[in-house]
């Protein structure tokens, strides 16, 4: 139980990437704060299996591109819990499109949600963490931010914004013995990427060195390890999790 004691916060974790990731941090022993949009039903699933495993977990609905909600939803996990020790920053969404016939509001909810939302999360979570001395962050990005994509200019700015936010962060807050890394997934299959025809996920799959789509719990493994004591000198570093693609 290497995270035994502590408590975590992970955005968008009713589906996909953050759904693994709650799941595994909390049998890594964590208490898990299980944020998310609108998807009750999904999140309270989550919090089930954590509990028939033995854990502990909270449910907390809050937009994270909304600051004065997320600083409720801070308060309302430090009243139960006391602390926050870990934060994974995944909750994201697309809205993809060619840039010219990309529209305003989709351009800026992808920054929104995606970037802004790690802002307000990290700033307010910070703080606590700055009060405790000790600290984990995880920033979800993408390989697209490495690579780009047609389609995804909203997307891959704000995915590399949070690569930028990621270093910047870490060098404020490495000296008070909080690590701030991001980690790049490649081609993972949730609720996401389902949408995406089955000849391009095919196609995708040649492209990638180990001969496979990515799993949430591949992810999940990345960031069970960022967050433990194993990782205590890592900071400021993206970590691509993707099978090769990106290399
Ligand atoms: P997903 O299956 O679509 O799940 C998205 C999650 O984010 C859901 O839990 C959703 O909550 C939550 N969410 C969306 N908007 C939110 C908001 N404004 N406030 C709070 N929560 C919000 O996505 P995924 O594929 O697991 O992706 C997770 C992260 O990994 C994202 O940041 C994504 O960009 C990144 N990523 C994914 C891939 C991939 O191949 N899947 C690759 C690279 C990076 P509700 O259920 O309530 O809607």
């Amino acid at each position: 139980m290497p995270l035994h004691g502590k408590t975590a916060l992970v955005t968008g974790a009713s589906r996909g990437i953050g759904r693994a990731v709650a799941i595994r941090l909390a049998s890594d022993g964590a208490n898990v704060a299980i944020n998310f949009a609108g998807n009750l039903e999904k999140a309270q699933e989550v919090k089930a299996i954590i509990e028939a495993n033995g854990g502990n977990a909270m449910l907390v609905q809050c937009d994270v591109s909304d600051f004065n909600a997320v600083e409720q939803m801070i308060k309302q996990i430090t009243d139960n819990w006391k602390s926050i020790d870990i934060l994974i920053n995944n909750a994201g969404i697309t809205r993809d499109a060619l840039l010219l016939r990309m529209k305003p509001d989709d351009f800026d909810a992808v920054i929104n949600t995606n970037l802004k939302g790690v802002f307000n999360c990290t700033k307010l979570v910070s703080k606590q963490m700055l009060k405790q001395r000790s600290g984990r962050i995880v920033n979800m990005s993408s390989v697209v931010a490495l690579e780009g994509n047609a389609g995804q200019t909203n997307y891959a700015a704000a995915k590399a914004g949070i690569i930028g936010f990621t270093k910047s962060a870490a060098r404020e807050l490495a000296p008070r013995g909080i690590t701030v890394n991001a980690v790049a997934p490649g081609f993972i299959e949730t609720d996401m990427t389902n949408a995406i025809p089955d000849e391009i996920k095919h196609s995708t799959a040649d492209k990638i060195p180990v001969g496979r789509l990515g799993r949430t719990e591949d992810i999940a493994n990345a960031v069970a390890f960022l967050v433990s004591d194993q990782a205590d000198y890592i900071t400021g570093q993206v970590l691509a999790v993707d099978g090769g693609l990106a290399m």
